[in-house]
């Protein structure tokens, strides 16, 4: 349930004090220690799963509600241009650490010399289509 070396685990139980916006019997919502923009908040379930692999799937049902109801809160109380919704599984993809969490980063206007979260388009090959394709059919 808990990990006792992990922070995420102590400070969605509340043994960590933290900025707390949001908590629910699931659900802990903290501002982060060091925003992307003003607003950056992390949605963290108290249960431990390292990853979305590891989240059980009623617990990942929940997170994109709550997703919702804090996002709606940030976009509307800091009149946001707009917001991602982010989540990074393994180091590759950016994370550092490692309980899941959503990040809800608030976006204004002309913040794209800030926050880069951008890549180089690439062509859908008929090769990949096929193998990704035939992972599901
Ligand atoms: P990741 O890179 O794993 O997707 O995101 C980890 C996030 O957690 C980073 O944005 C980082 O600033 C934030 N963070 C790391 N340690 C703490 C902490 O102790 N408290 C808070 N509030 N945020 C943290
Ligand atoms: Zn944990």
């Amino acid at each position: 349930m808990r990990d006792d070396n992990c922070i995420f685990c102590k400070i969605a139980n509340g043994d960590i004090p933290s900025a707390t916006l949001y908590e629910d019997e699931d659900f802990r919502v903290i501002l982060d220690l060091n925003p992307a923009a003003k607003g950056h908040a992390l949605i963290l379930p108290k249960q431990h799963a390292a990853n979305l692999f590891e989240l059980p799937e009623e617990v990942a049902a929940k997170a994109m509600k709550v997703a919702k109801k804090v996002g709606t809160v940030l976009a509307e109380g800091l009149s946001c241009d707009g917001l991602n919704v982010l989540q990074n599984n393994g180091e590759p993809a950016g994370q550092t650490v490692f309980h899941f969490h959503m990040h809800l980063i608030p976006r204004w206007k002309g913040d794209v010399k800030k926050i880069h979260m951008t890549w180089e388009p690439g062509t859908l090959t008929a090769e990949d289509k096929e193998e990704i394709l035939g992972l599901f059919h």
